[in-house]
């Protein structure tokens, strides 16, 4: 299914031109057009899923194995020294186009992008009931 009001369903389809890497069945790998560093690239799924949670476990493992496919050629072409895969879900974690999409960041010793967060320092306690919470 597509939604005909998302620009990446356009993008993954053809309808919009993209400079793509990658093609299969099921998603279009494309050029980031604000990227963190050179080369990054987005992992579109065909099909229309708002973000992670409402994604088949199928498409969410045919793109992972997606991104690895990626992620080596960024290593072989790109010489690349890492890869940060980076994926946001909704509003609150930096979502902000709502068709699910994989981010492959090819990483540069000293490139100076900050990819990250603010660790915090939970007690041991704290972590346990988390913990609890979650099982
Ligand atoms: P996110 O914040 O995870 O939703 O990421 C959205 C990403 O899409 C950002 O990195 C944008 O730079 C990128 N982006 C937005 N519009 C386009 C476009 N038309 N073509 C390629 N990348 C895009
Ligand atoms: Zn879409």
């Amino acid at each position: 299914m597509k939604d005909s009001n998302c620009i990446f369903c356009k993008i993954a389809n053809g309808e919009i031109p993209s400079r793509t890497i990658e093609e299969n069945d099921m998603f279009r790998v494309v050029l980031d057009v604000g990227p963190a560093t050179k080369g990054h690239a987005l992992i579109l799924p065909k099909d229309h899923y708002r973000n992670l949670f409402d994604l088949p476990e199928e498409t969410a493992a045919e793109a992972i194995k997606m991104a690895k496919k990626v992620a080596l050629k960024m290593k072989d072409k790109l010489g690349c020294d890492g890869v940060n895969i980076v994926q946001n879900n909704e509003e609150a974690a930096g979502q902000t186009v709502f068709h699910f999409h994989m981010h492959v960041i090819p990483r540069y010793k000293e490139d100076g992008q900050v990819i990250g967060w603010r660790p915090g320092q939970p007690t041991g306690e704290e972590l346990d009931a988390i913990a609890e919470e979650l099982k």
